[in-house]
């Protein structure tokens, strides 16, 4: 199926997503891929369907949507594998327009090098780009990128892109224990983000079983971390850590809304005093979720803050 959905997506709320390359092929082969290891190897662009099967299946699934009055708030390229591999993106982003819906495409960032791959995102409404690391060293033990492609250039196209596109822009920023998830990398990808102003960082952990066995997900402490200085220079930052929290919506039962805020994002102890004292409720239902192991409570520089603990284990 190369059109799927709407499913339901976080970020993205109602997403109908388009898978128009094969799988796997990509620029990268990181190492926590929830599709395994990449079979093919790739930096040159190429045609893998014709633009209008691609757009004929979408629009064939939108009518099916609307016949069921199911909304969708984004039509997604999400592949298995870089969508900007597709040489037609662009094409098919200007084909799909006049359907209405607002156009997101999730991409490694990989050949934001390549001034065609740039313009041809300049068409969608949503772009995610990932920033893993920006020591070269680490984005090549964490993405295991193709031999031809040249770090600095990348991270080059992504400031360029970032300055030119009109749209919303995401970053997004896979902690793996023991290789991104230290404190100077994290310092110095905020200060890369922070170069680029999107309107949303996340911070992710691998939630699915990864390419590599070996691989686990940063801590919670290293994740907070991550947090605190990213927010320290952007803003905007968000986790993306296997959770469907929601800050926004509160169900008046205060766990729930404790765990569902604190998936998204750490919150501090005013926050959750805050919170407690607008429920009516008391310190006791915190002491309760860590108990039951499932909030964390974490120090960052002499303040405390309370986390949703993460699943024990990711993998089979
Ligand atoms: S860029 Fe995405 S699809 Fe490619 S290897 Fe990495 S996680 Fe997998």
């Amino acid at each position: 199926m190369r059109a799927y959905g709407p499913v339901p997506s976080r970020r993205l709320g109602r997403s109908l997503g388009i898978n128009h390359i094969p799988p796997k092929i990509c620029t990268y082969s990181c190492v926590y891929c929830q599709l395994g290891r990449t079979i093919e190897m790739r930096t040159k662009r190429r045609e893998f369907y014709p633009p209008e099967e691609i757009v004929g299946e979408v629009e064939e699934q939108v009518d099916k949507a609307r016949e069921r009055d199911e909304r969708i708030d984004y039509l997604t390229f999400v592949p298995d594998g870089e969508p900007t591999l597709d040489i037609n993106i662009g094409r098919e982003i200007e084909l799909l327009k006049p359907l209405g819906i607002k156009i997101a495409v999730i991409s490694n960032a990989s050949l934001m090098w390549r001034e065609d791959v740039r313009e041809d995102l300049m068409g969608a409404d949503w772009v995610s780009m990932k920033v893993d690391a920006v020591t070269e060293k680490l984005w090549r033990r964490v993405n295991r990128p193709h031999g031809a492609l040249e770090h600095e250039a990348i991270l080059d196209g992504m400031r360029e892109f970032a300055d030119a596109f009109e749209g919303e822009l995401a970053t997004e920023t896979m902690l793996i224990q023991g290789l991104n998830d230290g404190g100077e990398e994290a310092e110095r990808i905020a200060e890369f983000l922070a170069e680029l102003g999107p309107d949303k960082a996340y911070v992710a952990i691998p939630t699915r079983p990864p390419a590599e066995s070996w691989v686990r997900p940063a801590a919670e402490g290293a994740i907070n971390r991550a947090y605190q200085i990213f927010e320290g220079k952007l803003g905007h930052v968000e986790y993306l850590i296997g959770y469907e929290g929601n800050a926004f919506a509160f169900t008046g039962n205060v766990e729930d809304d404790l765990l569902s805020i604190t998936s998204v994002h750490p919150m501090r102890e005013e926050g959750v005093n805050a919170l407690l004292s607008k429920a009516g409720s008391d310190w006791g239902a915190v002491e309760r979720l860590i108990e039951e192991r499932r909030l964390i409570q974490l120090e960052f520089r002499g303040k405390r803050f309370y986390m949703r603990r993460l699943p024990s284990r990711v993998g089979p």
